[in-house]
């Protein structure tokens, strides 16, 4: 059973629940009950926010049936956020989980980057 209140089940040591609970300071996209949209300090791209659930859950691996209609929220945001930040014309959006996918924050979170000028190739193959 999931706690009511998603800032109740936090990681003391983790950056982004301190984001979520105000300690550390961001630029906010977005924010409800659930889920908190923010710019990334060390943008990859003209435009580029995470959305991430306000609960901890550490990597996509973590994920349970309770976190699915927030991570469907993030998804349904994810388009609209994006046009708001001036991405009208396609966006990327990236997960990445774990040492392979070499997960630097381990709290959930759903990158959305854009142009206006295209991206570059999704992955540069690394073997
Ligand atoms: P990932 O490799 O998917 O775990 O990416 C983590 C992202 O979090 C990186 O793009 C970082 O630039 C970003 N990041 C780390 N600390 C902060 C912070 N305090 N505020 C905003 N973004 C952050």
């Amino acid at each position: 059973m999931k706690a009511k209140f998603p800032e109740m089940e936090a990681d003391p040591n983790c950056v982004f629940c301190k984001i979520v609970r105000g300690e550390i300071p961001s630029r906010k996209v977005y924010e409800d009950t659930d889920v908190l949209a923010f710019h990334d300090v060390n943008p990859k791209a003209p435009v580029h926010f995470m959305l991430i659930p306000k609960r901890h859950v550490a990597t996509l691996y973590d994920v349970g049936e309770d976190d699915a209609s927030t991570l469907g929220k993030i998804m349904a945001l994810a388009g609209r956020l994006a046009r708001e930040q001036g991405a009208d014309d396609g966006f990327r959006t990236i997960i990445n989980t774990g040492r392979v996918g070499r997960q630097e924050v381990m709290h959930v979170h759903v990158h959305v980057l854009a142009g206006p000028d295209p991206l570059g190739p999704m992955v540069a193959r690394s073997h």
